[in-house]
């Protein structure tokens, strides 16, 4: 764990991290640092803080450290963390609410996968399912990626596992009311977290 400056922590960073767990659903006073969750992560060896890492400096109330992680980003929702956390502490869920976090704040530290998240919402959004050869080919052109992919897409064209047709659910308009209400949502929360802190000022 590298150290911090702890002079930087103030009662508004500390209220900060805490509104993430809260959105978590996660009581950081569980985390007793055993770091289990660390040692069944699959991407922890790219991640630039541990995921017990994560749950600590939340804990500090170290919130530039953590809007500032490649981490949630990186993580990929796979829940083993949280499946393997003796007190229950949903790891998988505050790296969520970490990622959404620092999207609101413009942090964004790692593009692509903003860039990605956006697109692939978007796509299912429309479609009700991912396309995934658009996904790419939106993904690439937006994160100035172009030739990424070009070699695996001609070979999977050729072996017919990608078409250019696209796919549509028949209940893709659920689909679409159900993202666009999670969106609604989460905008309102945020504007009322925003509200919040405007009025304890
Ligand atoms: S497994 Fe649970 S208690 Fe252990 S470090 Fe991770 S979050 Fe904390
Ligand atoms: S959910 Fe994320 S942090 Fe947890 S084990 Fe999976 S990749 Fe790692």
């Amino acid at each position: 764990m590298r150290s911090i400056d702890l002079s930087g922590i103030s009662d508004a960073s500390v209220q900060a991290c805490e509104e993430i767990a809260k959105d978590a659903g996660v009581n950081l006073k569980d985390c007793y640092q055993c770091g289990k969750c660390t040692a069944g992560c699959p991407l922890a060896d790219s991640m630039d803080l541990m995921p017990r890492e994560v749950i600590r400096y939340l804990q500090l109330g170290a919130i530039d450290v953590v809007l500032d992680a490649k981490t949630p980003w990186i993580c990929a929702q796979c829940v083993v963390c949280s499946s393997r956390c003796p007190q229950n502490v949903d790891i998988c869920s505050a790296m969520r609410a970490v990622r959404l976090a620092s999207k609101h704040a413009g942090k964004r530290p790692l593009p692509e996968a903003d860039i990605f998240d956006d697109e692939f919402i978007a796509n299912v959004r429309v479609h009700g399912v991912s396309n995934e050869q658009y996904l790419a080919a939106a993904y690439n052109l937006k994160s100035l990626h172009f030739m990424q992919d070009m070699g695996n897409a001609t070979r999977m064209l050729k072996r017919g596992m990608v078409g250019v047709s696209m796919h549509n659910t028949k209940g893709r308009a659920n689909v679409a009311a159900l993202v666009d209400r999670a969106l609604e949502a989460d905008a309102a929360r945020r504007a009322q977290s925003d509200e919040d802190k405007g009025g304890d000022e």
